[in-house]
């Protein structure tokens, strides 16, 4: 276990106008923890195919910082995927999750390292009010964080983003979790350990424009409850019984009324609308159903989870991604040719 190194991994995307703010933010922590604590501080920026001057930023950051190390993917493959990238990428100690955006303060990071030094193995900051976004946004994840705490086994903090700090064992633990659909937040409730939430402010954007519009963050939930909840699937279940269970006693009151008072034929608007409702009912529940079985198709194909375009520095930082890392076979050869390229 290493307990002196700590590696801040920043997924960035088109974050050309905040980075030059966040970086001198995040050296001067990274001075602070070596003179305070002996720490041995590192960056590590996973650029998700920006296509600003987010790369050329990072190529003078990585020239200009020894402590810098960056890498490029080959296309955008979404944050989940570029932070699983980064993790992959720290070799020794521990790892820090921060936004590009300046929106978790990395004046924190002090705090999540005490933490850390006290023997937990996540530490996750838990946002007490969301500066700078709209009500929507925050009445949403609100709502969000609440529905999903309630269908997953898996236990998820509420209101608590990427920002928070794994520990060795927690990121080799992390790396097992190969799933393509990467629903971060459960996939650190699912590996556990010992955990705290450090509280705090979260602010606005220091610069640009958030990546994440309504559309995306509906997705985004869809993504979090399929991939910890089958849930929805029993919701189909309970569905059809009841409505099998209403159509019984309907179908008893027809043969009833039509024995009773020999009231044959019912209206033309009663036949529609059962004939709507089932049809409703039964296309819900076959969407419920393709919404794993697409799922399960995209797992199915075990493709690698992302390909790297280009490391920086060639050597030093972020030397050799861990064994364990690899999604087989073909991922590494194919980071191995970008690499030699
Ligand atoms: N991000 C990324 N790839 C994407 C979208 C976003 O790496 O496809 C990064 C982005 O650069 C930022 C972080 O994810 O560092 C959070 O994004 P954003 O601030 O837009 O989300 P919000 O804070 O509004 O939820
Ligand atoms: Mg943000």
């Amino acid at each position: 276990m290493t307990r002196d190194r700590l590696t801040v991994v920043v997924a960035a995307y088109n974050e050309a106008d905040a980075l030059p703010l966040l970086q001198p933010r995040i050296a001067a922590v990274l001075d602070a923890l070596v003179r305070d604590a002996g720490i041995d501080g590192r960056v590590l920026y996973v650029d998700d195919g920006s296509c600003d001057g987010t790369w050329a930023l990072l190529e003078a950051m990585v020239a200009a910082d020894p402590r810098v190390g960056a890498m490029r993917l080959s296309r955008n493959f979404g944050k989940e995927l570029a932070l699983t990238a980064g993790l992959d990428h720290v070799d020794a100690g521990a790892a820090l999750i921060l936004d590009a955006d300046g929106q978790d303060p990395p004046e924190l990071i002090p705090q999540f390292v005490a933490k850390w030094r006290e023997g937990y193995d996540d530490v996750h900051g838990t946002r007490m009010e969301r500066e700078g976004e709209g009500w929507l946004k925050r009445s949403t994840a609100h709502a969000f964080y609440r529905v999903i705490g309630r269908l997953s086994k898996t236990p998820i903090p509420a209101d608590t983003g990427d920002f928070r700090l794994l520990s060795e064992r927690s990121l080799a633990a992390l790396r097992q979790l190969r799933e393509r659909h990467r629903f971060m937040k459960g996939l650190f409730g699912w590996v556990g350990y010992r955990h705290v939430a450090i509280p705090y402010h979260r602010e606005p954007r220091v610069a640009g424009a958030s990546k994440f519009n309504l559309w995306k963050l509906w997705n985004f939930a869809l993504e979090g409850i399929t991939s910890f909840s089958t849930a929805p699937l029993r919701l189909a279940t309970y569905l059809g019984l009841a409505t099998a269970t209403v159509a019984f006693a309907y179908a008893l009151w027809v043969i009833a009324k039509a024995l009773l008072w020999g009231d044959p034929v019912a209206g033309w608007p009663t036949m529609m609308a059962v004939i709507l409702f089932l049809g409703g009912v039964q296309l819900i529940a076959l969407g419920l159903i393709g919404e794993y079985l697409g799922r399960l198709y995209d797992e199915s194909k075990q493709r690698p989870l992302y390909l790297v375009d280009s490391r920086l520095p060639a050597a030093g930082v972020c030397s050799t991604p861990s064994p364990a890392a690899g999604d087989g076979h073909a991922q590494r050869k194919a980071a191995a040719r970008s690499e030699s390229a």
